[in-house]
């Protein structure tokens, strides 16, 4: 199954090739020659079937199930270190109201928010995702994507969106949901990994943000357009780090130097020192934080 696909943000159908396609992403990578968005395309691989069977959790038996992502699990402590931090630039925007997670995975990030004070819901399209938030948290999250859930205009104060919209076929008509689903006061939190960051450059082919279900590479200027396309303007821009275990980092290493990692694993494990602490920022996240932009509304009723 390939799939041509378009710019998201233009519509142009001419490009150029930048990244050929390997195992690791979804298509050949190439750059709109009208906008300069990057993008996947064609798309080779049925992503729809990748979902299915990625980072499936069973809800009753995930502790041995067989597709458990046990991984992410044992790294929910330093997943949390990171979603506190990213809560402290929240809460110094907007310190109450109803916080809507979009692809909420587990829900550790809705969990750490709630504990805040925030109300919290979560939307989630993998079930076995969502099922894992409500049941083994007892968050309220349902199993849907945003557009399926038809919320009521203006019912959030705030929605974030950390790792989504990279996912995503038509990011505008998202952002624009997001638009009509936030109150005309509320915030945007809007994560993606950053292509024009040094590491991407050093890393290469091995950059951990090509991902196979990536369809979108934002560079800042990209990102900024596709949130003014989507009705958004810019209040505040971070480039943040992430906090995970030794453990965590060494098996991250295997992608870039499979020696040195294995090397490493032996020695930590000597050592006894997989489980320290390491804050890790490469500046190739990008996190902007924005506000409905109303006034083009009231130029143009
Ligand atoms: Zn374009």
């Amino acid at each position: 199954m390939i799939k041509q696909v378009s710019c998201s943000y233009c519509g142009a159908e001419e490009s150029i090739l930048l990244v050929s396609k390997k195992t690791t992403i979804a298509g050949p990578i190439v750059q709109c020659k009208k906008c300069g968005l990057v993008y996947v395309s064609p798309i080779e691989v049925d992503l729809e079937e990748f979902y299915r069977t990625k980072e499936v959790i069973p809800p009753r038996s995930h502790k041995d199930g067989p597709n458990v992502n046990i991984r992410y699990l044992v790294e929910r402590e330093w997943k949390n270190k990171s979603f506190k931090k990213r809560l402290e630039k929240i809460y110094g925007l907007r310190k109450t109201g109803v916080l809507l997670d979009v692809g909420c995975h587990l829900g550790f990030f809705l969990d750490v928010a709630a504990n805040q004070g925030f109300q919290v819901q979560g939307v989630e399209p993998n079930p076995f995702n969502a099922a894992y938030a409500r049941d083994e948290l007892g968050l309220q999250v349902e199993t849907a994507t945003l557009e399926e859930c038809e919320f009521p205009n203006s019912c959030f104060d705030i929605v974030t969106l950390y790792h989504v919209l990279e996912h995503i076929e038509n990011p505008i008509r998202l952002l624009q949901e997001i638009k009509r689903v936030l109150r005309d006061d509320g915030l945007l939190v809007v994560e993606v990994p950053r292509f024009n960051s040094a590491s991407r450059r050093l890393f290469r082919s091995r950059w951990r943000s090509y991902q196979i279900d990536h369809l979108t590479y934002f560079t800042d200027s990209t990102l900024q357009a596709m949130l003014q396309a989507g009705g958004f303007q810019v209040v505040m821009v971070d480039y943040p780090g992430r906090y995970m275990s030794l453990n965590y980092f060494i098996s991250r290493l295997e992608r870039i130097h499979g020696f040195t990692s294995r090397l490493a694993k032996a020695v930590v494990e000597r050592l006894h020192m997989e489980n320290l602490t390491i804050y890790l920022n490469l500046r190739d996240i990008m996190t902007y934080y924005v506000v409905p932009n109303n006034d083009k509304e009231k130029l143009n009723p």
